[in-house]
């Protein structure tokens, strides 16, 4: 098991190599802000094949984020694995026959020189392991649209127009 995110090519072979390392938030680039967490836990697993370099990677991350509906801070575990096929972005050859068959079970990205930089997989996995929606439970009532009062949490006297009109919304934008 190796500690390292940066993997030289000459480091890859046909037997399955370990890489273990982890990161913090600052490491990544492309995540939106609203997501933090303090450091993710990874293990990539590279092997070489006939045209491409499967990786094979596990992690394990706590994200901190905040109900979309009532801004309460929530976390969610994820716990994820992931499996793609890496190209040399030199290889210009189309892939045909045999290497088409052997990816076509899975995702496959692209690597320039000879340094596979696991982080960006691992960062680009995690985007798409994200909840469409995070939500505090299941039957959150959200905040509410007048006074902005939790309504987990209490009720207000507010007349709630925006569940009963659709056109409420364009009401609030006309001026007084
Ligand atoms: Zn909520
Ligand atoms: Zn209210």
């Amino acid at each position: 098991m190796f500690k390292v995110m940066k993997v030289k090519l000459f480091n890859i072979d046909e037997s399955p190599t370990h890489f273990e390392f982890q990161f913090t938030r600052e490491n990544l680039q492309k995540l939106e802000e609203r997501y933090q967490f303090q450091t993710m836990e990874c293990v990539a697993t590279l092997t070489k094949k006939q045209e491409f370099i499967e990786l094979k990677g596990t992690y394990r991350v706590r994200i901190k984020t905040f109900c979309d509906l009532c801004l309460v801070p929530v976390s969610t575990e994820l716990d994820e694995s992931f499996l793609i096929g890496l190209i040399s972005e030199n290889d210009q050859k189309i892939p045909e026959g045999d290497l088409e068959l052997s990816l076509n079970s899975f995702e496959t990205d692209c690597y320039q020189g000879e340094e596979i930089d696991l982080i960006t997989y691992f960062e680009d996995q995690l985007i798409l392991d994200l909840p469409l929606a995070v939500t505090c439970s299941e039957d959150c009532k959200g905040l509410c649209s007048v006074c902005g009062t939790n309504r987990n949490e209490s009720n207000c006297n507010c007349l709630d127009e925006s569940s009963s009109s659709p056109f409420a919304v364009l009401k609030d934008l006309k001026p007084d």
